[in-house]
Parts: structure tokens; C-alpha cells; sequence
């Protein structure tokens, strides 16, 4: 039997897919400071032009830039896996499939959007961008990003986290990139935050709020966003167009779908061309998303016009949300700390066509350190929780005796994270 299906550059998608145009509904529209709808313009101070051609096409097909292909051929397609030992070990009837997003040259899904978002700033002649990072993956792969298409970079890093992983700063630092932890002094919103606690941990609010307020500070500097945005949702969307031809290939088509969700992006790539076809006829899916219980936007938060960050610096956005202010307690699992979530992914669980779910640490890194064992690959902590979601699932299907198929996406590797797993 396969193991796993081929990597050739004939399933490499040429085209992002955009899941808008199939939607019975979209989303109500981002809002300005007034209320109102805010247009393309209001985007121009922060975003480059092809990133804010990229969130608002209504287009069903976005075809990828031709020097950004080039630079996805390095490292995608990303291999699709069938996880035997890890069926056998559970004993379940089920077929489990994941699409590893960790072999990339930062180790997660979010080169997938850095390169794009890369290119048009290059492409519009801008010479430095300016943004957050989490964990550090984001941090990864835009810096990574930005030395192939010769922009600087500089990162405000949530301080948990800076202190927690400095092998990220290292890699970012190696790739060209600065970083500093944030809350900083270095802007008005991060000196307020000091001021109300010196040894501040930090929140992806916060640091988006720093990034937010140097770009409207500087000429010739532009901001990116690591998830949330419907550009970004956008261009995870090869993930899903992969796993489609991949599947075919193992001769199989999934009855679940399972991602983990901070922002929401990696959940989108794998989910939504997968829901294009159900919406358009197809089988149907089941579509789990999974966070933390401790940072629960989807489960716990609420449906309304909320800010991107914890300052009130960007457009607000309908989303579920925790409330700009949340600072979720720093789990391992830093990329999901986020306290809202992409407002399509909200949209969608509104309308009912994604199941979200909660899972705690303990239980998402001993599904973790399993799978390693079982499988070989050690996930990041994010990860974990889609395996775990992946694991439970299996097992039920062993009660029910259901034929299920199950895909998950692993998001990206935990190398940089095994502290993680040391610290039971
Ligand atoms: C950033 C990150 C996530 C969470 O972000 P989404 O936008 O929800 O995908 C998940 N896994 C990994 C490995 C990450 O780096």
C-alpha cells in the first residue's frame, strides 16, 4: 500500500482558489474608525498593491505570480502522508492522512503567504516591512521571505515567547531580520503596556499594535500580517489544492478534515478548496477546527466588529473574538494565542459548516509525543492539537465502527520547540 503520494512539480498549483464567489454569504465587510465600510484605499497606507488586490478579489481563481511559484518549486509540493503506524497503534478501522506543511525551509505553513506578501512589497518598491510575530514562525518564514527578495525586516516578537524560544530570534537574525521583544519602548502603545507592567508578557494585540504604529510612522515601509486576512486565507489555498490531487492519487477522498486555529490560515488552506467542491456538489466533509482551551475564540468568544489589535489601531473586523484585550496566559502552543480568528473562518462557523473544538495542553502534547514515537515526525505544539483532534476522532471510529477518512494538516515541525516537550 502507499505510503505516501508523490512530490512532482505537476501538483503544484499554478492558481490560488478563492472560496468567496462559492460562499452563500459573505462576511460583512471590515470597518473604518465612522462605522463604515472601509474600500481598497484605506488598506493603501499599510499593505502593499497586490496584497489588497488579494483581499478584496471576488475572483474564483488568483493565478500566482510567476517568481513566487519559483520559490514555492523549492519546497512544494508538501508530502502527504497516510499515518499506518499510528492507525495501528489505535487499533481504529480509519484511514488517517496528514499533509506535512513542516519541510519547508522556516518549518511552517506560513511561507506560504510570506513569499507572496514578499514579492509585491518588492514589486511596489517598498524597502523594509514591519510586523508581529507570536511564537516566531511568522517571524521564520517572512524573514526568510524577505532576504529571497532582497527587503528588510523588523520584527516585534510577544515577549513570552522571545523568552521562551531565542533560537527563533536567532533564525530570524540569520535571514537578515531584527527583532525585539514587545511590548517595547520603542513605540507609544508598547510604553503604555510597560507602564502598567514592566515585565508585560505580551499578546499578539500588542505586538500587531507596535507593528501597526511604525509603519504609519515611516515612508517606505510596509506592514504584513502572518494569518487572519482573507489574502492570506487566500494563498494557504494551495495547501488544499495539493491535498485534492494527493487524494486522488491514494485513491481516497476525506470525510473529515481537521486543522488546529490561532488566526485561522492554516485551517483555510487545507479546508476551503475542499469546501469549494462540497458546496459545489461534492461529498460531504465534516471540517473541525481546534484551539486551545485557554485562548477559546471560536468556543468560548463572540460573533461582532472587533479590532485587529490591542490598541485600536487597525480596521475592525466581524469576527469571533475574546475581546482586543485578551492576553491569553503563555501556553506552548504560541501560535495559537490569538484572541480573534480570520472573519471567513468566522463566517463559516456561524453558518454552521465547521465544528469548532477545544483541547488543553496536557492532552495536545501527549498526542504530540505519540505521534512522534508512532510517526517519525516531531509537530510543533500548534500542531498538536490537530493530531490530537485526529486521534480522538480514530478512536471513536473504532467505537462506531464508521469508515472514516481523516486528513489533518500538520502545520510545521517542532524542532525549535522541544523545550515544549521537556517541561511536562
Ligand atoms: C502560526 C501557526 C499556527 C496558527 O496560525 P493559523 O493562522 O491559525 O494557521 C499553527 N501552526 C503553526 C505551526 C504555526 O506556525
Amino acid at each position: 500500500m502507499r505510503r505516501f503520494s508523490s512530490r512532482g512539480h505537476d501538483f503544484l498549483p499554478t492558481e490560488y482558489t478563492n472560496i468567496k464567489p462559492f460562499l452563500p454569504s459573505l462576511p460583512p465587510p471590515p470597518i473604518g474608525p465612522d462605522g463604515s465600510p472601509l474600500g481598497p484605499e484605506a488598506l493603501s497606507v499599510l499593505f502593499p498593491s497586490g496584497m489588497i488586490q488579494h483581499e478584496i478579489t471576488l475572483e474564483p481563481r488568483v493565478p500566482i505570480p510567476e517568481d513566487v511559484l519559483e520559490a514555492y518549486k523549492v519546497y512544494r509540493p508538501s508530502p502527504l502522508i497516510r499515518a499506518f503506524e499510528l492507525e495501528r497503534a489505535l487499533e481504529t478501522p480509519a484511514h488517517i492522512y496528514y499533509k506535512y506543511e513542516g519541510t519547508n525551509p522556516a518549518g511552517s505553513h506560513k511561507s506560504n503567504t510570506a513569499l507572496p506578501q514578499a514579492y509585491f512589497a518588492a514589486r511596489d518598491g517598498i524597502s523594509r516591512i514591519t510586523t508581529e510575530t507570536g511564537a516566531g514562525q511568522w517571524g521564520s518564514a517572512l524573514s526568510q521571505a524577505c532576504g529571497r527578495f532582497g527587503i528588510d525586516l523588523d520584527v516585534f516578537m510577544v515577549r513570552a515567547s522571545y523568552l521562551q524560544k531565542p533560537l527563533r530570534k536567532t533564525f530570524i537574525n540569520m535571514h537578515g531580520g531584527s527583532v525585539c521583544a514587545s511590548p517595547s519602548d520603542r513605540t507609544r502603545s508598547g510604553r503604555s503596556f510597560l507602564e502598567s507592567d514592566p515585565e508585560h508578557p505580551g499578546s499578539l494585540g500588542i505586538a500587531i499594535s507596535e507593528a501597526v504604529e511604525v509603519v504609519l510612522s515611516e515612508e517606505d515601509s510596509c506592514y504584513s500580517l502572518g494569518s487572519v486576512s482573507d489574502a492570506v486565507c487566500l494563498h494557504q489555498s494551495i495547501i488544499g489544492q495539493e491535498s485534492i490531487l494527493q487524494m486522488e492519487e491514494m485513491g481516497e477522498y476525506p470525510t473529515e478534515i481537521i486543522a488546529c486555529v490561532g488566526g485561522g490560515s492554516n485551517f483555510a488552506g487545507i479546508a476551503f478548496p475542499f469546501l469549494e467542491k462540497m458546496l459545489t456538489g461534492g461529498e460531504k466533509i465534516k471540517f473541525t477546527a481546534v484551539e486551545p482551551t485557554v485562548c477559546p475564540t471560536l468556543t468560548k468568544g463572540k460573533l461582532m466588529y472587533d479590532f485587529g489589535d490591542a490598541s485600536g489601531l487597525t480596521p475592525r473586523y466581524m469576527m469571533y473574538t475574546l475581546g482586543a484585550g485578551f492576553v491569553p496566559p503563555p501556553i506552548h502552543a504560541g501560535g495559537l494565542r490569538y484572541h480573534g480568528m480570520a472573519p471567513l473562518v468566522s463566517h463559516l462557523v456561524k453558518l454552521g459548516l465547521i465544528n469548532p473544538v477545544a483541547y488543553n495542553q496536557q492532552k495536545t502534547l501527549k498526542a504530540g509525543r505519540e505521534f512522534t514515537r508512532l510517526e517519525g515526525i516531531l509537530p510543533a505544539p500548534e500542531s498538536n492539537h490537530a493530531v490530537a483532534a485526529a486521534m480522538d476522532s480514530a478512536i471513536e471510529a473504532r467505537e462506531s465502527g464508521e469508515k472514516k477518512v481523516i486528513l489533518f494538516n500538520l502545520s510545521g515541525h517542532g524542532f525549535l520547540d522541544l523545550a515544549a516537550y521537556e517541561n511536562r
